[in-house]
């Protein structure tokens, strides 16, 4: 006989297969041959492989021939084990015939238990266990559950048919109904299974198990399924299990329960067993709530035989697994049977305390806590949460107005605000504010900053919104199509509902969801559990975490989250806000408006000199908050423009302070106004035309640091030029910073050292890299840019149709590609311009110092990417700095396993573990050659020692964090 495929049995302790893994045999069926392996009691049965699914959807939702038969021999094999014949009238087999996919999908496939079941088998069942009620109680859940997952009827009818019963009888609990009521009720059900299906509930069992098969393989596409896994971002899976177990019985009466648990508590982390049980019930019973489940601890007086085997298991799967395991388990008279075992999913600070417990407690190293984590995980330990317990779900679906993309996570609660000038009054006043917007725009950054969260109609992740909030970890929803926004009436049409200024709505920044009403939101803590696991990213990460910080606020929040430097300040952000006193904001804005409308060099220069002293004071503030860590200045970049007065109030303020007409600020504002200013006179273009712009920010920059250094404060200024397309332009702009800094350092007698540097964000730009490192001495790839110049779409306005390009077919889009390019680097275009770029500018330049800035720094993926580029840096936003740590030491320990995994001869390029874009690009697992000089300079020895390396190895935390300083 041939060796089976697709069918692996298990059973009577003994799992007839070498295959572990989940993708072939799912969580469920790899947790039950595991716990068969290791001498648990499970039940016997058998476990239809992922692979018989794939057939399943090949053969257009059918089973192949070989597959049939391969579980019609299985079967039979079932029934020797057991010793009885599924329908057997005298003594019937039962079977559970349960999901399993590779992860874990809770309440989204199907399952059905007591098949077997028919007219004749339950008077066998009802006679051989003397216990008629148990008998017609497994019979009605039997009819209800495959009636409804196997044959599509709804759940409501045969649900009001039972709790009519139990009305007529005065029963509160299933558990008071007798075996005649319940027999009773299989009657109704079958005859109303019959009014609605035309034909007998089926009574042949092996029909049945067929048919509860391809409900198994069906729920798998069912769109609950399918929303689920693009929620949850699992798209890579193939299909699920089908898992064949026979029965256990916990409704057989008070001796038999039936529980859920964890191995320690998925809120809180502790290491405590954490669950619940019902005494005289199924296992659907406690999912679906219908009875008030008891504390597990409570199974210790009512069955502690049980119980005492039960926490022995705990400890034996812990043990094995090395990890929280999610149990499911039945007793039946007493004797305890395992049902499943899982990873459990757990909070976010959990699974931080749960990584970091598991290596004191010596059961994994921290390389394998290291890979545990989750950025999702990072994230939920910082930002707030609707409380959907104390909403509840299907309230919550009734309130949600409108889908935007969701540019920054956590939620937010609060009143509607049109424009920020409200937003900040409505804010003085106390009000909780979010700021309504079309789109955004440097001047709404006072509102943005004082609203609770921010919602736009247009702009995709890197657009304005997006980039300002995510800055200060504010929630935020842009491109939210739906809102039709009419700002003067202030008030909004959406979904079929009309809102007005101070109407309440809440986001969720995490899903792009907008709802209706101030919801109750949660904070999660950071715990000590959460910092330690940091600790331990930073003793083996190459790569440094820098932060995008403007204010001396954000850059001191990014240091508390681990930032090493500041790797991009953007300075027009600081034209708009004083954030120390804000009372000074329209001085300031006043002036940068005055500089932009001036007819002449003389009349700039007066108002950039009104600029210099903010900007001084703004660079203090940041050397400060650094103390010593280097701090990359970038010069003004956005065009003018967006910085010229929007309405008549603004232009008759500048009109005041500058003496020209309202009709010339107005004729200047249109001359300034570009069609397409995203690639118009923008970055270093504005100082080729208005070098005085230049000599004001490096002199504020300079001057700053020289005041700093005199007051004991370490500085390491980066001056940093952004969008340059030419050696030649850069080289102008290169040499005029020094001019102007060199001289005001002479006199000083200062010893500051300073860098002038250049992003890397036109794709001309990566191409002459290696000429452009001629006259720089840093790049910083500005991703946001190069993804928009590179591929030809607008970072503000791609939002509209990228989801187009980003869902599946099945999800109504093209699948064209795996990620939003804005949010993950597009590896297989950018990435090899940012390849190029490196190998160019480091053949030039041998320590150039190359780092990433664009929104990308902060986004896993890309940070390995990086890593796997030989960058030296990633700079991003101050609440995605733990997030980048922690990838960027992912990716040391990855680069390590892909090291050690035998190569064979035939597959060795596979066995990097390399996407296909990365291969395509010709990144490595190990550093490429252009990175070599950053190996040298880094202890590289130290970081692969640390990994793999379990707790309590005598190298205390600080050696290795002194060794790593050595760079
Ligand atoms: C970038 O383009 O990636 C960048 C960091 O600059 P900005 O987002 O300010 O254009
Ligand atoms: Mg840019």
């Amino acid at each position: 006989m041939a060796k089976a495929k697709y069918v692996y049995q298990f059973g009577g302790g003994v799992a007839q297969t070498s295959v572990t893994s989940k993708d072939i045999l799912g969580g469920k069926g790899a947790g039950l041959m595991e716990m068969t392996k290791i001498g648990l009691p499970v039940p016997a049965g058998f476990t239809i492989g992922i692979p018989a699914c794939e057939e399943y959807y090949k053969a257009k939702r059918k089973l192949p021939k070989a597959i049939v038969d391969e579980i019609k021999i299985a079967l039979a094999k079932l029934e020797k084990t057991v010793g009885k014949k599924l329908g057997d009238p005298k003594d019937p087999l039962l079977v559970s015939v349960r999901s399993g996919a590779a992860r874990s999908m809770p309440g989204m496939l199907e399952t059905i238990l007591n098949l077997g079941l028919n007219d004749k088998s339950v008077e066998g069942l009802a006679a051989r266990t003397g216990n008629p009620r148990f008998a017609y109680d497994s019979y009605r859940r039997f009819i209800q559950m495959y009636s409804t997952t196997a044959m599509g009827l709804s759940k409501e009818p045969m649900e009001e048919m039972l709790s009519d019963m139990k009305k007529r009888l005065g029963a509160k609990n299933d558990t008071e109904l007798k075996a005649e009521d319940l027999k009773k009720l299989c009657d109704e059900f079958k005859v109303f299974y019959k009014s609605k299906k035309g034909q007998a509930f089926p009574q042949d069992p092996v029909e049945q198990l067929w048919g509860a098969i391809d409900a198994v393989f069906d729920s798998w596409e069912a769109d609950k399924s399918v929303t689920y896994r693009r929620v949850e971002k699992i798209t890579d899976l193939k299909g699920t299990a089908v898992n064949v177990v026979q029965m256990v019985f916990g409704n057989k009466g008070d001796t038999s329960g039936t529980g859920v648990c964890f191995t320690r508590d998925p809120n809180t982390g502790e290491n405590v067993f954490y669950g619940d049980c019902l005494i005289n019930a199924q296992g659907e019973d406690v999912v679906a709530g219908i009875r008030t489940p008891l504390k597990l601890i409570e199974l210790e007086t009512k069955l502690p035989k049980a119980y005492k085997q039960l926490t022995q298991v705990r400890k034996i799967l812990e043990k094995n697994f090395k990890e929280m395991q999610d149990l499911e388990f039945t007793i039946e008279d007493e004797k305890l049977y395992m049902l499943q075992c899982r990873t459990g999913k757990r909070l976010p600070s959990a699974a931080f305390k749960i990584a970091v417990d598991m290596v004191k407690e010596g059961l994994i190293t921290k390389a394998e806590a290291i890979t545990r984590i989750t950025p999702e995980q990072i994230e939920g330990v910082f930002y707030p949460i609707i409380d959907v317990a104390s909403v509840g779900s299907a309230k919550l679906r009734e309130l949600k107005i409108a889908q935007g993309i969701d540019a920054v996570p956590g939620s937010a609660a609060g009143k509607l605000a049109f424009n920020a000038a409200d937003a900040e009054e409505m804010t003085k006043k106390g009000v909780k504010v979010i700021l309504i917007r079309r789109e955004t725009s440097p001047e709404d950054v006072g509102g943005m900053f004082a609203a609770q969260g921010i919602l736009t109609a247009t702009g995709g992740k890197t657009s304005h919104a997006a980039v300002v909030a995510r800055g200060w970890g504010k929630c935020c929803v842009v491109g939210c199509e739906a809102l039709d926004i009419d700002d003067k009436a202030k008030t909004v049409k959406v979904g079929g509902k009309f809102l007005k200024q101070g109407d309440e709505v809440t986001l969720n920044g995490s899903t792009g969801e907008v709802f209706m009403s101030s919801l109750p939101l949660k904070q999660p803590e950071q715990t000590k559990e959460f910092k330690t696991l940091l600790g331990w990213c930073d003793e083996i990460r190459r790569l440094k975490v820098y932060t995008n910080a403007d204010t001396p606020r954000d850059a001191q929040k990014a240091v508390e989250l681990g930032a090493e430097g500041i790797g991009l300040c953007r300075t027009e952000h600081m034209f708009f806000k004083d954030f120390k006193v804000p009372a000074n904001s329209e001085k300031r804005q006043l002036a940068i408006q005055e500089m932009i409308i001036a007819d002449d060099v003389e009349a700039r220069k007066k108002a950039l000199a009104k600029l210099l002293p903010f900007q001084r004071e703004d660079f203090k503030g940041i050397f400060e908050a650094m103390d010593g860590k280097p701090v990359t200045i970038r010069l003004i970049d956005p065009p003018l423009h967006e910085f010229t007065p929007k309405d008549d109030a603004g232009v008759q303020k500048l009109s005041k302070v500058t003496g020209m007409s309202p009709e010339h600020i107005r004729l200047r504002c249109d001359q300034l106004h570009e069609s397409n200013p995203m690639i118009g006179h923008r970055g270093c273009r504005l100082c080729i035309t208005y070098p005085e712009i230049l000599e004001m920010q490096v002199t504020a920059i300079i001057e700053a640091a020289v005041e700093c250094e005199k007051a004991g404060v370490k500085v390491h200024p980066e001056i940093e030029i952004p969008v340059t397309i030419d050696r030649k332009e850069i080289k102008i702009l290169a040499d005029q910073a020094r001019a102007v800094a060199d001289p005001i350092l002479k006199k000083a007698n200062s010893k500051v050292h300073y860098l002038v540097g250049t992003m890397i964000e036109t794709p001309r730009a990566a191409l002459l890299a290696d000429e452009i490192a001629e006259v720089t001495e840093f790049f910083s790839f500005g991703t946001n840019d190069m993804t928009q110049l590179t591929l030809g779409l607008s970072r503000d306005d791609a939002g509209r149709f990228l989801p187009d390009y980003v869902l599946t077919e099945k999800e109504g889009g093209k699948a064209i590609f795996a990620q939003d390019p804005f949010v993950s680097i597009d590896q297989s275009g950018v990435g090899q311009l940012l390849k190029m770029a490196i190998e160019k500018g480091r053949a030039t330049r041998k320590d150039l110092k190359i780092s990433i800035c664009g929104e990308h720094g902060g986004e896993a993926k890309s940070v390995k990417f990086c890593h796997a580029l030989g960058m030296d840096a990633v700079s991003c936003s101050p609440f995605r700095v733990p997030i980048a740590r922690l990838a960027a030491a992912q990716a040391v320990i990855e680069d390590k396993l892909a090291a050690s995994k035998p190569k064979p001869r035939t597959a060795r390029k596979s066995a990097t573990g390399r996407t296909a874009a990365e291969k395509r690009v010709g990144v490595t697992a190990k550093r490429p050659a252009v990175a070599k000089a950053a190996t040298k300079r880094t202890p590289r020895a130290a970081a692969k020692a640390a990994v793999g390396r379990k707790a309590g190895t005598g190298k205390t935390p600080a050696k290795r964090a002194v060794s790593r300083k050595a760079k």
